[in-house]
């Protein structure tokens, strides 16, 4: 898949999402001539490489690009002369990210590390191992990156999902002691102390991805820019005419509806659901964000929650933690951080939530209740 220009490319993303059931949020608002055109209408991908050689590009110019890697689909939409190149690294950051953190591939630096049971991580795992053990002791274990072994047996790594039985899951309850993880920030060096432990950066890795990709954009000297891991929305600067980006944040409960709209220059949208990836077995729906307390898919009211943050990889992180965590904790954990993010929690019952830092950018046509500081 290459790099497409003036594709119509919102129209296009939102048949793709009624099909990737974990892609979450969508971005809207550009010029409505910028989506609607027609694909005939469209200049040719030669007159595109004629533009860029001959140094005519104009800085609103848009170019898209898409591809699925870590388990989701990804869209990447850049302005102006430097987007192209822009976006072809931004694609080679993230098949290297993934070639190191998947648990999914067999020589990644991370299946290497949980088959030994130690190792040497580089840079880019050593920081999210650091990140992620910071978020272990903040979010008070809500958020557990050694919560490998319980995905195994729920089937969420190989797709042959199952309901285990109560004794393996004890078992496996044991191995995500995270004080356990033995780690040296300074050298990488990290060792299990439990046999069978294992890491997995599903929570955070799209958030960091999206992180990195922000600081591609302003070296290529990239203005204007967005991107959307699988649901998990970043964008950088503004649209290309100076307002903010727009992004709505789909309704889980109802496919086509938004929750909201929230306005954006240069945050992080992140959102976790259990509608993201699940299976049903006897009418039950058991998804993919477990609650390390019990080895079971987190059921504490919340149907998924959206952290706007500056921080990709915290907004990833938080997400999943604050959806593990339930609405009442959620609160307290943001209180408890003042200033550092801003979310939308919507609860199994529909009530819609929302920081009081959202206001001015936030809007909705359903009830929403805005959470203030205590
Ligand atoms: P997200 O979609 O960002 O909420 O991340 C969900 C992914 O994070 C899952 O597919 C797992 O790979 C991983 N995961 C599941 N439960 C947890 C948890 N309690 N803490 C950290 N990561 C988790
Ligand atoms: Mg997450």
């Amino acid at each position: 898949m290459g790099i497409s220009h003036k594709h119509h490319v919102i129209n296009r993303m939102f048949v793709v999402m009624t099909l990737v059931v974990c892609m979450t949020v969508q971005a809207v608002g550009c010029d409505h001539s910028s989506t609607g055109q027609s694909a005939e209408t469209e200049p040719s991908g030669q007159t595109v490489i004629e533009n860029l050689a001959s140094g005519t590009v104009a800085d609103d110019e848009r170019f898209d690009t898409e591809l699925f890697a870590m388990d989701t689909f990804m869209t990447m939409t850049a302005f102006g002369p430097h987007a192209p190149e822009a976006l072809e690294k931004a694609k080679e950051e993230i098949l290297s990210l993934e070639a190191l953190l998947s648990t999914g591939i067999d020589d990644s630096e991370v299946t290497k590390i949980n088959s030994s049971g130690e190792g040497i991580m580089t840079e880019t795992v050593a920081s999210l191992m650091e990140t992620s053990i910071r978020l272990w002791e903040s979010t008070e274990g809500a958020f557990n990156p050694a919560i490998l072994p319980v995905m195994k047996l729920w089937g969420f790594t190989d797709g042959n999902f199952r309901i285990p039985e109560e004794g393996e899951l004890a078992a496996a309850l044991e191995l995500l002691d995270v004080s356990l993880v033995e780690f040296d920030k300074e050298s990488g060096k990290v060792h299990f102390a439990k046999q069978g432990m294992a890491i997995d950066f599903g929570g955070i890795a799209k958030g960091y991805a999206s992180s990195r990709i922000m600081e591609i954009f302003a070296d290529s000297g990239v203005n204007s820019a967005m991107v959307n891991l699988g649901g998990n929305v970043q964008t950088f600067g503004t649209k290309p005419d100076g307002k903010k980006w727009k992004i709505a944040v789909q309704d889980p409960k109802k496919e086509g509806n938004y929750l909201c709209v929230i306005e954006s220059d240069g945050q992080a949208i992140i959102t976790s659901g259990g509608y993201e990836r699940y299976f049903e077995e006897g009418g039950v729906i058991y998804h993919h964000i477990i609650d390390p307390s019990d080895g079971y898919p987190a059921d504490n009211g919340l149907t998924s929650v959206t952290i706007v943050n500056d921080d990709g990889t915290m907004a990833d992180g938080l997400s999943t933690s604050l959806f593990v965590m339930g609405k009442d904790k959620a609160i307290d954990y943001w209180r408890s951080h003042e200033g550092e993010f801003e979310m939308v929690l919507y609860t199994d019952e529909g009530e819609l939530l929302a920081t009081e830092g959202l206001k001015g950018s936030l809007t909705s046509e359903k009830t929403l209740h805005y959470i203030e500081r205590a």
